[in-house]
């Protein structure tokens, strides 16, 4: 590095051939980093930039840990740089409004430790800060979905600085498995051996340079709305006053849950009509709180006797076992939000009974107002238009009932998935597509016993689910009999901006059972590309 004595970092042989700093390159080599575009940092840069994407918070981030600790191995600053786009895949006003809670807390909690924190809308890039900056390396963080990591290898081609990301939202690195895992059990014995090498306490990295440019960066306040002006954005869907995003409210969420409610988890975490659940999903979705914080404060709330073992154990397998084993299935599955994912005996089967009669049929306008003949369906989807978030129970049903609702599988799963990103405030991520996958095509799960429509996928009917918990109770809750998930707006004047994703709700060709498979999965899917930054 040009002109700079203070902490200068000695170079070995082979680093020297490169001009990579030896301590630099023995960060990159770490299990959660992967180096995207390697090479010597910028010679005359000033700065280290970490673009925020996915891990949206100051504590326990390994992707900042790794920025700090390269920019204090330079002798540098950090600045954290965070672009708005309008074109998220399937995000809408609600998704925005959380998001947007959230950096308040970023721009906070980056200031109080000297962090340099940014935030810009598009037409704005990352490539034009990263210039104006003289940023000598931009460290990035990770998301195994289809068009964030394609914006990443995008980035990776055009960037002249080195460009690492970091596996920052699991617990165990992704890399350490290279591999998905088909069911749970098998997946548990290799986490377990994983596991003591990661479940330790996070790096406290501060960092040792203050961000202090001579003029400050252009950037956009977070006290006006950051979508403003996004024409394209989905305004119809809005925000919800039943989470407050960010990760102070994550933290104080998450304080709640340990110290009151995890010693009832193994008791109540399967009734949906009580509080049994920690309802963290939003804020891991949105990186708000990192999993590894949650596990911490899990075992610490056993060990300090405030819930047994067997809670702590249940939750883990919840946060890190299934959450961590739907990061796989994602990153290791082209298809994991369409029905050509399907297990292969789940793909015979249901070809096998495609055509069963089904005792109802509903339209995707139908079911998105909550308008069938099953009342405990109804009252789920309206837990999830109106609150933003549904219980883990009544997902498995919902799903269910998709699949023998909806003309054939291939669009049931189409059906779930448009309605699970378009409402869930934590929709859009692995564990929804894992999610639906299990319910629908028999993914990370095993044969059942042969019924109609579902074949051998694990059926659920509202009979069985009801004798295990007070599903009246439930329905009560989400309003009632009869009461329609949308009482202002009008989705189905929405109909058209569907018709990519499902012909056949909007009047067009129906697939039938021959060809659905690959034309329906395929329908409107990766048709409208996003730009190549995220937020
Ligand atoms: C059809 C279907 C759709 C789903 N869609 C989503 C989705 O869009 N986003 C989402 O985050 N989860 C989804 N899930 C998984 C699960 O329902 C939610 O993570 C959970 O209900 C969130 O509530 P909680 O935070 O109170 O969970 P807790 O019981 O408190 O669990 C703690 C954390 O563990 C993880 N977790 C719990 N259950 C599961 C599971 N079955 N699979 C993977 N991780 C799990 C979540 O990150 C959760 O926040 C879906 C499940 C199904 C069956």
């Amino acid at each position: 590095m040009q002109n700079r004595s203070r902490g200068r970092i000695p170079l070995s042989s082979a680093a020297r051939e490169t001009q990579i700093p030896e301590e630099l390159v023995r960060l990159a080599a770490q299990p959660r980093v992967r180096v995207r575009r390697g090479r010597a940092p910028r010679e005359d840069g000033v700065c280290v930039v970490y673009w925020m994407q996915r891990a949206m918070r100051i504590v326990d981030n390994p992707a900042l840990d790794a920025a700090i600790e390269a920019a204090n191995l330079l002798a540098l600053p950090v600045v954290v740089y965070f672009q708005v786009i309008p074109n998220y895949p399937n995000a809408n006003l609600r998704h925005y409004h959380f998001l947007q809670q959230g950096l308040r807390d970023v721009a906070e909690d980056a200031a109080a430790i000297g962090l340099g924190f940014v935030v810009r809308r598009a037409p704005a890039t990352l490539e034009a800060f990263l210039e104006e900056v003289k940023a000598v390396l931009v460290i990035g963080d990770e998301n195994p979905c289809r068009e964030p990591e394609r914006w990443r290898r995008t980035l990776a081609r055009r960037l002249r600085i080195p460009y690492w990301t970091v596996d920052a939202d699991v617990v165990v690195p992704s890399r350490i498995f290279e591999r998905s895992f088909v069911l749970l059990h098998h997946f548990r014995p290799h986490l377990k051996a994983e596991l003591p090498n990661y479940l330790v306490a996070p790096a406290r990295i501060k960092p040792l340079h203050t961000w202090k440019p001579r003029k400050a960066p252009a950037a956009i306040s977070l006290s006006e709305d950051i979508a403003k002006g996004f024409k394209t954005l989905d305004r119809s869907v809005g925000p919800v006053d039943s989470f407050t995003g960010g990760t102070h409210a994550a933290l104080k969420r998450l304080g709640e849950f340990v110290n009151a409610e995890l010693k009832e988890y193994v008791e109540t975490r399967n009734h949906p009509e009580m509080r049994g659940t920690s309802r963290l999903s939003p804020y891991l979705h949105f990186g708000n709180i990192g999993p590894l914080t949650i596990a911490r404060a899990v075992e610490k709330a056993v060990a300090r006797g405030k819930a047994s073992a067997m809670a702590g154990e249940r939750y883990l397998e919840q946060l890190i076992g299934w959450r961590e084993l739907a990061v796989l299935f994602v990153r290791h599955e082209p298809n994991y939000d369409n029905w050509e994912c399907a297990a292969p005996w789940a793909r015979k089967t249901l070809i096998e009974h495609a055509g069963d009669p089904r005792p109802h049929r509903y339209t995707l306008k139908q079911l998105e107002r909550g308008e069938t003949a099953d009342e405990l369906w109804n009252a789920a989807q309206r837990e999830m238009v109106s609150s933003g978030w549904m219980h883990n129970y009544m997902r498995m049903y919902w799903a269910k009932k998709i699949l023998e609702w909806a003309p054939d599988p291939a669009t049931a799963f189409d059906w779930a998935v448009l309605l699970n990103d378009r409402y869930q405030l934590d929709g859009r991520d692995p564990n929804g597509y894992a999610g639906i996958a299990w319910a629908i095509v028999g993914k990370l799960d095993r044969p059942w016993f042969n019924r109609p429509i579902f074949g051998l996928v694990r059926p659920m009917t509202g009979t069985s689910i009801s004798r295990k918990f007070d599903s009246q109770d439930y329905i009560r809750q989400q309003g009632g009999p009869g009461t329609l998930a949308f009482k202002t707006s009008d989705p189905g004047a929405e109909c058209d901006s569907y018709q990519s994703l499902v012909l056949t709700e909007c009047g067009g060709p129906s697939a039938g059972m021959a060809g659905y498979p690959t034309r329906l999965a395929r329908a409107g899917r990766g048709a409208k590309r996003s730009a190549p930054e995220g937020s």
